[in-house]
């Protein structure tokens, strides 16, 4: 059989472009793009011809695609995923062709490359060696405020994606769930000529955001909880500190 290829693809630089996803778009069988649009306009960019043929691949017909490109593959076709920018599958078509071909038994690997988050996990300053990985944190106020309160006592570093449009409401209910000296980091640009890293408490970049608007693809970078917050908020969780006193 052949295998399913999923590639990373630049974030904004189309330098970070990796010499195995340049080879794989020229050699793929098919070509799934999120875009065709944009994956031809980054074939462009990179001067490779894609030698395949290219479908379009995305949210919304990915479950419905999946099993005829495994039949290609099946039949001894490489198929390549690729989506608008970073890693298929993180926030990203690529979940669908994955399972499938594991449920099938069919080859799948992946040419890694840039992805927004650990580009923000490590630009930000804050510890890395245990991160939680959120997504974008919910649009609507109520939801959002929900599950940021259910982070306030998580002690990994938290990362999330956000839109432009909706950061100066996230800042507030930032504040209001994490309090004003959070460390954090809003990391915007990530790989472009304008690319920025903002760090400090939560305050001072809520600050910051009314005061100087960002412009541009966002992730935020949360610090975890330090001992005195995460004990306040599970108060049946105790410490082993704690449970030797009690049993003092
Ligand atoms: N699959 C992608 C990855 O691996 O990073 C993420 C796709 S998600 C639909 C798009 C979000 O990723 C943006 O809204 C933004 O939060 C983040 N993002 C992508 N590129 C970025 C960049 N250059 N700088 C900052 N954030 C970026």
């Amino acid at each position: 059989s052949g295998t399913v290829i999923l590639a990373a693809t630049p974030i904004g630089n189309t330098a970070d472009a990796s010499a195995r996803l340049v080879a794989l778009l020229e050699r793929a069988d098919i070509v799934a793009a999120e875009d065709t649009r944009r994956l031809y306009d980054l074939a462009n960019r990179l001067g490779v011809h894609v030698g395949g043929q290219v479908i379009s691949y995305h949210d919304h017909n990915e479950r419905n695609k999946a099993d005829g490109l495994l039949d290609q593959v099946a039949e001894g076709a490489s198929v390549l995923v690729v989506s608008d920018a970073g890693m298929p599958t993180i926030n990203d078509p690529g979940l669908a062709i994955v399972r499938r071909a594991i449920e099938r038994g069919i080859p799948v690997t992946c040419a890694p490359g840039p992805s927004a988050v650990l580009d923000a996990l490590a630009l930000s300053g804050l510890p890395t060696d245990r991160f939680c990985y959120e997504g974008f944190v919910p649009r609507k106020h109520a939801e959002r405020m929900q599950r940021l309160r259910m982070l306030r006592a998580e002690r990994r570093t938290i990362v999330c994606y956000e839109t432009l449009h909706r950061i100066a409401e996230t800042m507030d209910d930032l504040l209001a769930a994490f309090g004003p000296d959070r460390p954090m980091a809003l990391c915007r640009e990530l790989t472009k000529d304008y690319e920025e890293i903002r760090r400090g408490g939560i305050n001072e970049i809520r600050q910051s955001v009314v005061d100087n608007p960002p412009r541009g693809e966002i992730v935020l970078v949360i610090g975890g909880a330090d001992d005195e917050t995460a004990a306040q908020e599970s108060p049946d969780v105790l410490s082993i500190d704690a449970l030797a006193a009690l049993a003092a």
